[in-house]
C-alpha cells in the first residue's frame, strides 16, 4: 500500500474515533518539562510564530530521525551517523505494469550501486538507488538527513549508466519521476532507555535504522502496537511507558544493529560471490531452500514473520 494512502486512512480513522480537533497541524514542539504529575509541552507555529503550551499526562516523541524530543533527552548525542551511502529515490506514474505488478527488482552491488524498483500501487512505481560515495568510516554526512532534499537526474544518470535490463527500461522509469529526492543513509546508536519519567520515544526518534529489507516504518508500527498493549495493561501511566520501553527497545535495537550488517542484502551478496560474472538460472547459484532460509531469518530478526505476528494478541 502507498504510504500516503495509509496515512490518509489512519487520519480518517483517528478523526472518526477521537474527533476532528484531535489533530492539529503546524505545531512544532520546541521544549517540554515535567510538572508534578503532568508534562508541559511548548509548541511554535512555524508559519505565524504563534506559541502555545499544552499540558499532557505523557509525551510520546515520534518526531523522526532529527527528533527534538530525543535531542532534549540526549543533548550531547550530535548528528545522525552516516553509512557512506546516498539514497536516491523517486516515484513514477505509469499505466504499464512492471512485470506482474507484484515483483520487486533488486539489482547491482550493495558495495557500489544498488537499485530497488517495484510498484507501491497499480499506477505508481517506487524506485530507490543506493550509491556508496565515500569511505564508510566517515561518519558525518555532507547533507543533513531531510526527507525533502532534492536530487538532480543529471547527477544520478552517470552512476547508473551500466545498469540495464532487457525486459524493462529502468532509465526511462527513473527519468520520468515526478520528483527525485536524495538522502544520506543514516542511523543512530541504540539508546540505553527511551522512557524518561513521563516522556518516551517512538519510531525513528527512538531507533533510526538503515531501511534495508523495508525496515523503519514497520518497526514504528510495531512500537505503536507495543505502546497500546502496555497502556492497556498498566494504564496511561509511568509503568505503562516503562513496560513499552522494556518490550520494544531490545527488539528494535537488534534490528538497528542487524541492518548495519547488510543482513537483508545477504542474497545479493551470496549470489555475487558465487557467480561474479553472472548466471543463466538463479537456481544454479543458490537453492530455493537457501533463499527461503535467508528471507526467513531477516523477517524473524525484524519481528515481521507472518506466523510470529499472527501469534500476537489482537489489538481490537
Ligand atoms: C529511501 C528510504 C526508504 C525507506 N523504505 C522503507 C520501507 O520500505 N519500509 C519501511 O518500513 N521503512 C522504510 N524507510 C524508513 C521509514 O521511512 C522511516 O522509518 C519512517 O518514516 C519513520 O517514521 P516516523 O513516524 O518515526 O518518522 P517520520 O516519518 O520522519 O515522521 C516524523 C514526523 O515528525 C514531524 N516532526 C519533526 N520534528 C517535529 C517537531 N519538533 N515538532 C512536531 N513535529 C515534528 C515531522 O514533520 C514528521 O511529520 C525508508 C527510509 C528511506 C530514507
Amino acid at each position: 500500500m502507498h504510504r500516503g494512502n495509509f496515512q490518509q486512512l489512519l487520519l480518517r480513522h483517528i478523526r472518526h474515533e477521537i474527533g476532528e480537533t484531535s489533530i492539529r497541524l503546524s505545531q512544532k514542539l520546541v521544549a517540554f518539562r515535567s510538572v508534578s504529575d503532568h508534562v508541559e509541552v511548548d509548541f511554535v507555529n512555524p508559519s505565524t510564530g504563534d506559541q502555545n503550551t499544552e499540558l499532557a499526562k505523557v509525551l510520546v516523541g515520534a518526531d523522526g530521525i532529527n527528533s527534538t524530543v530525543r535531542k532534549i533527552l540526549y543533548p550531547d548525542e550530535g548528528r545522525p551517523l552516516w553509512s557512506g551511502v546516498t539514497i536516491w529515490r523517486g516515484v513514477t506514474q505509469t499505466d504499464k505494469l512492471l512485470l506482474d505488478g507484484r515483483s520487486l527488482i533488486v539489482m547491482g552491488d550493495p558495495n557500489d550501486v544498488q537499485l530497488v524498483m517495484g510498484h507501491v500501487s497499480k499506477n505508481v512505481i517506487n524506485w530507490t538507488c543506493l550509491v556508496r560515495v565515500e569511505d564508510p568510516n566517515m561518519q558525518i554526512s555532507p547533507a543533513a538527513p531531510d526527507w525533502n532534499n532534492l536530487g538532480h537526474i543529471e547527477d544520478l544518470l552517470p552512476l547508473i549508466s551500466n545498469m540495464k535490463l532487457n525486459f524493462v527500461d529502468i532509465h526511462h522509469i527513473i527519468q520520468s519521476s515526478m520528483i527525485i529526492n536524495k538522502f544520506p543513509m543514516t542511523d543512530r546508536n541504540t539508546l540505553p532507555r527511551w522512557t524518561h519519567d513521563r516522556v518516551t520515544l517512538l519510531g525513528d526518534a527512538a531507533h533510526p535504522m538503515y531501511p534495508y529489507g523495508g525496515n523503519g516504518a514497520s518497526q514504528a508500527i510495531l512500537d505503536a502496537r507495543g505502546l497500546i498493549l502496555s497502556f492497556r495493561q498498566h494504564g496511561v501511566t509511568l509503568q505503562g511507558l516503562q513496560a513499552y520501553d522494556d518490550l520494544r527497545r531490545p527488539a528494535s535495537n537488534i534490528v538497528v544493529l542487524a541492518s548495519r550488517q547488510y543482513s537483508c542484502d545477504e542474497i545479493l551478496k551470496v549470489v555475487h560471490e558465487r557467480a561474479p560474472d553472472g548466471f543463466e538460472h538463479l537456481s544454479d547459484v543458490i537453492s530455493s531452500a537457501e533463499l527461503e532460509a535467508i528471507m526467513s531469518n531477516s523477517k524473524r530478526v525484524a519481528g515481521l514473520h507472518a506466523e510470529q505476528l499472527n501469534q500476537e494478541p489482537p489489538l481490537f
